[in-house]
């Protein structure tokens, strides 16, 4: 059986209730089944639904962006990183030769600097409400690839 791709609008919220991100105004997001483009929670009840249809749905953190990993909390020396002013909330691309890593800035001191390098929702419960927009099966290209193409899907 082939895979399917499926289009769907949503709307991203936290506990609080505050929106995180949607996809109102915009394209749809588009996903290939299995391609792990969206966080398994979500694909899991998007997959169920039918084109139309609404739904509000609840992934737990471990189903999400995962649980907050204390091991990608780094503390470096100021001097290490690249002149200029170091802000809470920059972000810094890490290279290493197991590939890169983009940690964020969460604190800093007069000599010290406080790196995170799990995703910023590592840890949160996610809140979607969502829309499916299409469904249909994948083109043999997106097949191969592992990805949906086209509006609101990758670009190459
Ligand atoms: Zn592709």
């Amino acid at each position: 059986m082939k895979q399917r791709v499926i289009s769907f609008h949503y709307t991203l919220k936290n506990e609080k209730g505050e929106v995180l991100d949607s996809s109102a105004g915009q394209e749809p997001l588009s996903y290939m089944e299995g391609g792990q483009q969206i966080v398994p929670g979500l694909e899991k009840e998007v997959g169920q639904l039918k084109t139309g249809e609404k739904k509000n749905i609840k992934v737990a953190a471990g189903d999400g962006y995962g649980q907050r990993d204390e091991r990608f909390v780094i503390v470096v020396e100021k001097s290490e990183l690249p002149q200029g002013d170091v802000q809470i909330g920059q972000q810094y691309e890490l290279k290493s030769d197991k590939g890169s890593q983009v940690v964020m800035v969460t604190k800093v001191t007069d000599t010290q600097v406080t790196l995170d390098g799990n995703h910023p929702l590592a840890g949160e419960d996610l809140f979607f409400d969502v829309e499916v927009t299409e469904i249909r099966e994948a083109t043999d290209e997106e097949a191969a690839h592992g990805h949906a193409h086209g509006a609101g899907g990758h670009h190459h």
